[in-house]
């Protein structure tokens, strides 16, 4: 039953719009009502009527421990003692930078914010600012946040001109951002050739899980850090999910490859809001008040945001990344094959503490082949899983997660909750 979910939801539709506060929580395109969560622990969250789940959204991200770690938690209590927020120095805004920067060696200073959009949009204004140059490339199916210049239309191929992707967002700010198809170093190549003197920098999430979940081929990425070398632009890699998911290094210690610049967010909060942009310290340096480009927060550096992240990536620090993955790759591996044999088309792909199941035969690895998957099979997926009490993003753009929480008996008991599906 969810009667109190849907009491509460169309309560909410009244104050706020669709009933939610980020829209893909709506779960519209797959023909359900959002389930109101009254409180989650490990890999399980349990919603207001009282249903448990298996969660493999985790907060789209953020809870690679597992909801309410007891070590999280009472940091995040102890700082809650002290004081919610000062806006002015703490120590452990300073011990959550040392982390980072000693995390990934490409990060020799970081700025904190407050969400993975704010980092994304002041990394470009920074890019801006020390090339001197406007226009930034980016990936059709890649997602930076909501900030105006990343809401470019996806599809329309590669586009010297962008078109907004929403109301609101004036086509002289996305005339600025260029697309390519991701996996697409030609396309990349030709508007190089074209306008490479104006390009301030390329940004990519280093593995894209805005498009459910499509790995960067072999080359892709260090043929991205050459074009950006040979032409003088900023790499920036949007490293918001991947960061300390992938490897607690992020994708750049997986892949080997140095970006100038890495946008963070998700797991670096431990699920309070937090950001953070980061890179060479003779870029970072350009920010105010030791530079000249202005970016600023009320609350960025919160105390009880500070303490989680600190907390979560102490703990990250020891945990096994491999044996994660490992146990992953053979749950994908698996629900694949359990989904071939209902008959229908599927390919699961899996990276990481990552998997992600898309409904076709064709090989993926770009937006457009994601958007062939087919979507009546996913909705009917998404919605017996959840019946059967495993809860998965709503949604065939969203990537799987898995956490250091999930059990052995978690996997088992989501592969025997798909061998009863009828697709
Ligand atoms: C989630 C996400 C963002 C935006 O972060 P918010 O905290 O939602 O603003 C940016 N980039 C990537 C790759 C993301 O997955």
């Amino acid at each position: 039953m969810e009667t109190t979910s849907l009491r509460l939801f169309e309560a909410a539709r009244k104050h706020i719009p669709g009933g939610v506060n980020s829209p893909v929580r709506a779960c519209r395109n797959v023909d359900s009502i959002p389930l109101f969560i009254r409180s989650a622990k490990g890999s399980s969250i349990t919603d207001v009527d009282g249903n448990s789940y298996i969660d493999y959204v985790l907060s789209w991200g953020p809870m690679i421990l597992g909801h309410a770690h007891p070590e999280v938690t009472r940091a995040v209590t102890e700082a809650a003692g002290r004081g919610a927020s000062y806006g002015a120095p703490c120590e452990d805004e300073v011990l959550l930078a040392q982390e980072v920067v000693d995390a990934l060696p490409s990060v020799e200073m970081v700025r904190m914010v407050n969400s993975g959009t704010e980092a994304t949009m002041s990394a470009l204004r920074l890019a801006r600012g020390v090339t001197g140059r406007n226009k930034v490339l980016k990936f059709i199916g890649c997602y930076h946040g909501h900030a105006d210049p990343f809401l470019a239309a996806a599809g329309s191929g590669v586009a010297t001109l962008s078109i907004p992707g929403t109301p609101g967002v004036p086509a002289a700010v996305v005339a600025d951002t260029l697309l390519a198809p991701y996996n697409d170093l030609e396309a990349v190549k030709t508007l190089f050739a074209a306008q490479g003197p104006d390009i301030a920098a390329v940004i990519v999430e280093p593995v894209a899980a805005n498009m459910g979940l499509v790995p960067p081929q072999p080359g892709f990425l260090q043929g991205l850090r050459d074009l950006c070398d040979a032409h003088k632009s900023l790499l920036i890699f949007d490293e918001v999910i991947t960061g300390f998911r992938l490897a607690y290094g992020g994708a750049q210690a997986r892949f080997g490859i140095t970006p100038d610049l890495t946008t963070f967010g998700k797991i670096i909060g431990g699920g309070l809001p937090v950001g953070a942009y980061g890179g060479k310290a003779i870029y970072m340096r350009r920010i105010a008040p030791e530079g000249d480009i202005y970016q600023a927060g009320t609350l960025s550096g919160n105390p009880l945001a500070m303490a989680a992240g600190l907390a979560t990536l102490r703990i990250l620090k020891t945990c096994d990344y491999a044996a994660l993955e490992q146990r992953t790759a053979r749950f994908a591996g698996e629900l694949e094959s359990i989904l071939k044999s209902k008959g229908v088309p599927i390919r699961v792909h899996t990276l990481g503490a990552m998997f992600c199941p898309f409904f076709t035969d064709e090989a993926v690895t770009n937006f457009e082949a994601v958007t062939r998957a087919d979507t009546k099979i996913f909705a009917d997926f998404y919605k017996q899983m959840r019946a059967k009490g495993v809860y998965l993003a709503p949604a065939p753009f969203e990537t799987g997660m898995t956490s250091f929480a999930h059990t052995d008996r978690d996997f088992a008991a989501t592969l025997d909750a798909a061998r009863t599906l009828e697709l």
